[in-house]
């Protein structure tokens, strides 16, 4: 492995200036992908300057909205007391990332940022229409999750720029959600994953998000499924067009983890199981 100078800046703007300054540097949060691109030989950076000694990037307020500080990590957000009940769905697949010595360090921002297709955190927050906040030493802006993933490790973040918070809007009580996912083992990456999120009002789904993973070139939203199920009275004949749908808005490749069909069909699967699961229906 390449040498590399490591720094630990005290402030965004300190940890700007250095990124400016220094030809090759890279950010490092918790280094659960970095750590593993650079002993892979994949990235040589001649530098990593670290954002873990930045004041506010790992806190978590909620105030109405919901604030997540980029540096937040996986474990914080599982005991956060409140976060269950505001936005359960990234709790629930915050506790299927990982082990707990990996839960321990990676962070939201990383999980975002590495923009890897079967990214959990990545997923949920999709489903949750997020929003990251990004900072350079020009400013500040908002962008929506659905924008920010561009394709496999690329963000539409510029080398200059910091992601520095997620926010996102708590949902109403009427909302319930699921989170899916197949890995090999109890303890892997995803070879397909579901999020799927319903406000339903009695019998009619008022509103669908419904996102996969691992089965795009980036963390995929499933639109025609939503406009599918939205204003619909939700029902086993509606899941099955639904399972249909979403094996067929995918677009997987075949690699170690898994084939596209099979990627496909459990995308499919999930898809209904989720609605069955959420509505009451049994095991599907
Ligand atoms: C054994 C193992 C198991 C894993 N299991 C899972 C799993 O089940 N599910 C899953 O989703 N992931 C899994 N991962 C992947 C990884 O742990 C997560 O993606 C994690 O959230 C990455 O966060 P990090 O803080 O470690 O990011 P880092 O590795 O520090 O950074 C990742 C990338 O993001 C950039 N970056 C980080 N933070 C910022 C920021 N605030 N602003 C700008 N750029 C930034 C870095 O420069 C780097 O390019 C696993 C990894 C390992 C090694």
């Amino acid at each position: 492995m390449k040498r590399f100078d490591y720094f630990l800046p005290q402030s965004l703007e300190e940890a700007l200036e250095l990124k400016k300054k220094i030809p090759n540097s890279r950010f490092i949060a918790g280094g659960t992908d970095l750590m593993v691109q650079i002993r892979g030989g994949e990235l040589k950076p001649s530098a990593l300057i670290s954002l873990r000694s930045i004041p506010d990037l790992s806190s978590i307020e909620i105030n109405g909205s919901i604030r997540i500080g980029a540096m937040t990590t996986v474990t914080d957000l599982i005991y956060n007391p409140d976060l269950e009940h505001q936005a359960k769905l990234l709790v629930d697949a915050a506790r299927r990332v990982g082990s707990p010595q990996i839960r321990n360090v990676a962070t939201v921002g990383g999980n975002l940022c590495n923009c890897s297709p079967c990214a959990d955190l990545a997923l949920s927050l999709l489903v949750l229409e997020a929003k990251a906040r990004i900072q350079s030493l020009s400013g500040t802006q908002d962008v929506p999750l659905q924008k920010f993933f561009e394709s496999p490790g690329k963000s539409c973040l510029s080398p200059d720029q910091i992601l520095t918070d997620i926010f996102i809007e708590p949902v109403s009580s009427n909302t319930k959600s699921v989170f899916l996912k197949k890995g090999r083992v109890k303890m892997d990456l995803a070879v397909a994953s579901v999020a799927l999120l319903l406000e339903m009002e009695g019998e009619i789904c008022r509103k669908a998000r419904v996102a996969a993973g691992s089965v795009a070139p980036v963390p995929l939203r499933l639109q025609k499924v939503e406009v599918l199920l939205e204003g619909q009275a939700l029902s086993p004949e509606l899941a099955d067009l639904a399972q249909r749908m979403a094996s067929e808005s995918v677009a997987p490749i075949s690699d170690i983890r898994g084939t596209e069909e099979y990627r496909r069909q459990i995308v499919g699967v999930y898809v209904k199981r989720g609605l069955a699961q959420i509505l009451g229906w049994g095991l599907v």
